[in-house]
């Protein structure tokens, strides 16, 4: 065992969530001599939003597929590392991006590349250009990017109507790709601060289909299968109290379970998704929260990034296609600003291939975010099929292209126990509200000599600078372990 210091006394311990981050956290405690851990999960099997689903010949990842910064300043990549998982993943480089338009046309990838990093170049600056322009907190990245591309139509004043058009529309279609990565339903619901907070990790996105359950299996080797309690959702956490256990102790925590049991604890580290503490942020607390930290919840942003695989019989893409964009010529960044449910195909700006063929047949993933992405979920397999067949058959103008042999949808908007896929800064939040998210209850000012680190809040969402990410869940698991483990510490 891997023990750091003697304990004073061994706590009891409930880690509410088996995500990356719960599991982490029941890690590091076990590893540093804390033995009565109970993780308590609400779904049948631990991961969250790790999953991976059987899907034509091969499994599919669900949520988590990227290590965002590959190298080894990043925990999952080192990890991944250290547990030879890293041979099927490979790097990705500035894919090639093709794009293919509505009026059957392929643009010209020079003219892809210049656009697609102009808009890149507005984004990744928009926080400073902001600064230039005395933008105020409460401004959004859309307000930034619609200005700058404003400047650049302006610019292609002297292109033939056919190119300026496929311009626009790719600058539009770029907007809804970085509404997917941000999991937001709109760039004007993003604080134009998003990627001054979040900090990208040295090395490339390294592909890794398939690594994370894996990895998730790896961390959970070390942990006691009693101490992994499934299908067991948590109702509601009465805390600051006085609950006698049967041996007559007394614990400031009681965890209610939707089964009628409870468990009795020291410490509670929550893991649930702020999707779920949205939603249930007022009753899931007795004694409630303070109303700064019930703000801050609100105010956070948590959208939904859905994926739609696709398996075709045989692919209409060439050999060495990477990524398919789709470009409706008629569209502007200012005339898709709304959500459009009647046509929520076009909401979808791209489609990843999924390789290698050997292995997965083949596949396509596209990715939908906003209210579109939440709309699909309600559609039956076969209406999104025939749907996306009639969208790939106007696309490539071919009307013989055989339907889809197999779609799988992923759900995480209606899933009860992550009501979303991941967060983001939002136009009413700042970093700040991260860190008062993540602030441990009791506070040391309202204490009154009740016990400390009653409750310790985790998972992506909590972390300042990595949010949205795995590596942000597994580290902010961790950075809460530590607050127990510096508390019990004897030295
Ligand atoms: C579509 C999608 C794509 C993604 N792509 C990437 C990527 O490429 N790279 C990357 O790094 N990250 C990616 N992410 C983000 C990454 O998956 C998450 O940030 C990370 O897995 C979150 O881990 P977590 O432990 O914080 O939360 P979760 O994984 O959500 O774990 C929380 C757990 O709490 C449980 N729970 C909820 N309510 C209760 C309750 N009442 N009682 C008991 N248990 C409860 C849930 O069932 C869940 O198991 C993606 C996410 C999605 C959805």
């Amino acid at each position: 065992m891997n023990c750091k210091n003697t304990l004073k006394k061994s706590p009891k311990l409930v880690v509410i969530g088996a995500g990356i981050a719960g599991v982490g956290a029941a890690g590091k405690l076990l590893t540093h001599g804390f033995t009565d851990i109970q993780i308590v999960e609400a779904s049948s099997q631990p991961g969250g939003r790790i999953r991976s689903s059987l899907f034509g010949k091969s499994t599919v990842d669900e949520g988590a597929q990227y290590i965002h910064g590959a190298s080894g300043k990043n925990p999952i990549f080192q990890l991944a590392k250290e547990h030879g998982l890293l041979q099927d993943t490979h790097d990705r480089v500035d894919p090639e991006l093709s794009v293919l338009t509505n009026m059957q046309k392929q643009m010209d990838p020079d003219v892809t590349k210049e656009v697609k990093n102009l808009a890149s170049s507005i984004l990744k600056h928009a926080h400073l250009i902001a600064q230039q322009k005395q933008y105020t907190q409460a401004n959004s990245l859309a307000d930034v990017y619609l200005e700058e591309v404003k400047t650049l139509i302006a610019q292609w004043d002297g292109d033939h109507t056919d190119l300026r058009r496929q311009k626009l529309g790719l600058l539009s279609m770029l907007m809804k790709w970085q509404c997917d990565h941000l999991a937001a339903g709109s760039l004007s619901e993003v604080s134009v601060h998003v990627y001054e907070e979040y900090k990208h990790i040295e090395g490339h996105d390294r592909n890794s289909q398939g690594l994370f359950p894996n990895l998730l299996q790896k961390l959970l080797e070390i942990i006691p299968r009693e101490k992994l309690l499934l299908n067991k959702p948590v109702q509601q956490i009465l805390w600051n109290g006085s609950f006698e256990s049967e041996d007559n102790s007394l614990y400031p925590i009681k965890v209610l379970c939707e089964d009628g049991g409870h468990i009795l604890a020291d410490h509670v580290i929550l893991s649930i998704s702020l999707g779920c503490l949205k939603a249930n942020g007022q009753s899931l607390f007795q004694p409630r929260l303070p109303e700064q930290k019930l703000n801050a919840i609100q105010s956070m942003g948590f959208g939904t990034m859905n994926k739609i695989y696709l398996e075709f019989e045989a692919p209409f893409w060439d050999e060495n296609t990477e990524v398919i964009g789709l470009v409706w010529e008629e569209e502007t960044p200012l005339s898709c600003q709304e959500p459009n449910l009647t046509e929520w195909w076009k909401r979808v700006p791209v489609f990843y291939v999924v390789g290698p063929t050997g292995r997965y047949g083949h596949l396509l993933v596209g990715t939908i975010s906003g209210k579109e992405a939440e709309f699909i979920e309600s559609l039956s397999l076969q209406e999104v099929a025939s749907s996306l067949t009639c969208l790939f058959r106007q696309f490539t103008g071919r009307s013989s292209l055989p339907e889809l042999k197999n779609v799988f949808v992923t759900k995480w908007f209606s899933n009860p126990y992550t009501r979303g896929s991941y967060s983001h800064i939002s136009i009413n939040s700042t970093g700040d509200m991260i860190d008062l998210l993540t602030e441990p209850l009791p506070q040391a000012t309202e204490g009154n000599g009740s016990p400390m680190l009653q409750l310790l809040f985790a998972g992506e969402a909590t972390h300042r600078s990595h949010h949205s990410t795995t590596h942000g869940a597994l580290l902010s698991g961790w950075r809460e372990a530590e607050r127990l483990i510096d508390l019990y510490s004897t030295k």
